[in-house]
């Protein structure tokens, strides 16, 4: 029999993985089923597993049936809960489903920070479809039509530059909303 464990005493919230804190939460999760133990685990720290596109492919595709939970209730964690930081990125692109208009002017953005960047290269690496330009010395630049917004470069920027900018749009409609 094959079990996955899912170690929370110590978990992450924030932006993670590199730019992350950790986050005292107290839980272990185990199961057999991979996708029982992730639903659990996002719906502990009160995300919504239907928004975590790999969960909700899932659930789709019936890979997920009913859940039950023993052990620890989901209620005792409640007090963990309430301060756990949602990741920037998922934040943002929340307002981007609600509106269900083109993605490229929604989601947020990678945005590299001049005073912070050190020039070393490393977003451009982790970049998969080449939308970071690097040339020695010089601060990167990110071509938007070709950002796919996986967010890699600001998991993976060792000084921390790159910052998630909401999209046009998604700025627009929250000033409305500010109002
Ligand atoms: S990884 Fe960060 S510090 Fe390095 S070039 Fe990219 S933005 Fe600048
Ligand atoms: S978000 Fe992903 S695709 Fe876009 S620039 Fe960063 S690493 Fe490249």
């Amino acid at each position: 029999m094959k079990v996955g464990v899912f170690h929370g005493f110590v978990a992450m919230d924030g932006d993670g993985p590199s730019h992350g804190s950790p986050f005292e939460l107290g839980a272990i999760i185990a199961s057999q089923d991979p996708f029982a133990a992730d639903t659990v685990a996002v719906e502990l720290v009160r995300l919504d597993a239907w928004k975590v596109p790999y969960l909700r492919l899932a659930w789709e595709r019936e890979y997920i049936g009913n859940i039950e939970v023993v052990g620890d209730k989901m209620e005792d964690f409640v007090e963990a809960r309430k301060s756990f930081r949602i990741p920037a990125g998922m934040k943002r692109n929340s307002i981007t489903r609600w509106l269900k208009v083109g993605r490229r002017y929604l989601t947020a953005v990678p945005y590299i920070d001049p005073g912070k960047c050190r020039k070393c290269g490393v977003c451009a690496k982790s970049c998969s479809p080449g939308a970071i330009s690097f040339a020695p010395g010089v601060i990167p630049s990110v071509d938007l039509s070709k950002c796919i917004r996986c967010y890699c470069c600001n998991e993976l920027c060792p000084h921390n530059a790159v910052t998630l900018e909401r999209g046009l749009l998604a700025r627009m409609a929250g000033r409305i909303l500010e109002r």
